[in-house]
């Protein structure tokens, strides 16, 4: 399988350079193909990146915001003209299907359309506070910044801050996962295309090492990150204890809480589409089902449709070797546990693409809230079922979960899925919706251990993380009577 990007490279100063001295291999998760190779960054090769970006800074910052989010319309544009290509990258590099990859894109292009709207959402404040004295308000950017991603969301994740940080003047740094660096290569070529500046959009490749050194470089205003909490707490800690302001996001465990009087079929087909999509690789995706009372005929459908989905065909593969033998473990470890396998994934094989990582979909059944399946996220195409006997019992069930991105009721009682709306413990509610992902212009964002800081990291609530407010009091009138106050 070849690709565009034999070798991954690092863009500074608006050119690629690299490979670097420490690589590492790019392998397709589809076919578990060598595709190419990936610099792993050093601290001196951040240095670069971070003068490259303050050099641009001060010229970006002067421009005018709605001067600047014409460069976002032409790049809107390109990401229109060029998704197939994109969608393609997107597939082989991350592993899922081609319709996935593409719905990646279309919300990149949504993301960006939300950046264009920002100088309608960041026109400042100016009153008139006491005679012939004004105060006003404007958004300021921060100065360099930089976005750390994840593995699964290769293009549209990094469209959760370029666009809006750009657009907002400040200059990025973006560290993508080195598991799919591809797409961000074709990002930076798209940005210079559609007329960024050299320096105001750059990228640096690595992994454990760049990421810290992100977080203690002097030159980095603000940071933020998306991936799992384990690493999301570390970031948090040691990009704010140098006093950087940041956002990170990390893993999940949703719960889908479904009541007997849900609608069947919707609910078969939300919850079948929500475990499984991008072969559970979702931070959104329902993990965890809690059963109330007796809803048979619906886990029975959610069978059926399980069944359906075949690896290689309408579900791609997971990311690694490593992931597909995690995932596996899980179930193995809630069998084994006592819980019953209803449909089962492991062990698939996918013709032609036998080294390739899939995992079928999975549903498992009678699982307990102890069990590790029930509470760690397992992130792969797997739906355990918790039964509960009442709704209280299953909101107890969600509440206790250190996580908080998302909550689903399925119901057709508006004074159930209330219920839920005002006790789930998550930050996106769903009602009859699987991924309940809030749509621009709202924000995304969970609670409790699925993000640290405050505010959100799309839609207006980000304007607040990329900005500072600069106060201004004016007085010309040399007749206003002065006072204490002005
Ligand atoms: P990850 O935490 O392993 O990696 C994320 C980023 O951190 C990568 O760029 C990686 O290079 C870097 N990294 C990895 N280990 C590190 C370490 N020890 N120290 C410093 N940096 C390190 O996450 P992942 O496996 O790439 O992505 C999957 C996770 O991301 C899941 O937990 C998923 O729920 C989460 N996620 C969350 C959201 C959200 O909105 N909350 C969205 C997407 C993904």
């Amino acid at each position: 399988m070849e690709t565009k990007y034999p070798e991954v490279k690092n863009y500074i100063s608006g050119k690629f350079s690299g490979p670097g001295k420490k690589t590492l291999a790019v392998l397709s998760p589809l076919t578990g193909n060598n595709i190419s190779t990936v610099p792993l960054s050093s601290s001196s090769d951040l240095d670069q990146a971070v003068v490259s970006a303050k050099k641009a800074w001060p010229e970006w910052a002067a421009v005018p915001i709605k001067e600047r989010v014409q460069i976002f319309y032409r790049y809107k544009t390109l990401l229109e003209n060029n998704i197939h290509e994109l969608t393609e990258l997107v597939h082989v590099e991350n592993g899922k299907t081609m319709a996935e990859a593409r719905a990646e894109i279309e919300k990149s292009i949504e993301l960006t359309e939300f950046a264009c709207s920002l100088p309608q959402l960041v026109a400042g404040e100016v009153m008139e506070v006491s005679r012939g004295v004004e105060c006003r308000v404007d958004y300021k950017p921060l100065g360099v910044v930089a976005s750390i991603a994840p593995f699964n969301f290769p293009h549209m994740v990094p469209h959760w801050t370029i666009p809006n940080a750009i657009a907002l003047g400040n200059c990025m740094i973006l560290k993508p996962s080195e598991q799919v660096p591809l797409s961000s290569n074709r990002i930076a070529e798209m940005l210079a295309e559609a007329g960024l500046p050299p320096g105001v959009f750059n990228v640096v490749n690595g992994d454990k090492e760049i990421v810290e050194a992100i977080c203690d470089h002097p030159g980095i205003e603000a940071v933020s990150f998306v991936g799992s909490t384990k690493v999301a707490k570390v970031v948090y800690k040691r990009a704010t204890s140098n006093l950087k302001r940041c956002l990170a996001l990390g893993g999940a465990k949703n719960h889908l809480i479904v009541l007997p009087d849900a609608h069947p079929d919707m609910t078969a087909s939300n919850v079948t589409a929500s475990m499984s999509g991008c072969a559970g690789q979702r931070c959104m995706a329902a993990s965890a089902m809690v059963a109330v009372g007796n809803t048979d005929v619906i886990i029975q459908k959610i069978c059926d449709e399980a069944k359906k989905i075949i690896p290689g065909e309408n579900l791609g593969s997971v990311i690694s070797k490593e992931a597909k033998e995690r995932i596996e473990r899980y179930i193995t470890e809630a069998e084994k546990a006592g819980a019953k396998v209803l449909v089962d994934g492991r062990n698939w094989k996918v013709k032609g693409n036998e080294n390739g990582f899939y995992v079928g979909p999975t549903v498992i059944d009678y699982v307990t809230p102890g069990m590790a399946i029930a509470t760690e996220e397992v992130f792969g195409p797997v739906l355990a079922i918790i039964r509960a006997k009442d709704l209280d019992e299953a909101l107890q069930i969600e509440n206790n979960s250190p996580y908080g991105n998302a909550a689903s009721v399925f119901t057709q009682s508006g004074g159930m899925a209330r219920q839920v709306m005002e006790n789930a413990s998550a930050g996106m509610i769903g009602v009859n919706i699987g991924v309940p992902v809030p749509r621009e212009p709202f924000s995304f964002g969970g609670w409790n251990e699925s993000k640290f800081g405050a505010g959100d990291i799309t839609g207006i609530s980000s304007i607040g993380f990329w900005t500072k407010l600069k106060k201004t009091s004016v007085k010309w009138n040399p007749e206003a009577k002065t006072n204490w106050m002005s």
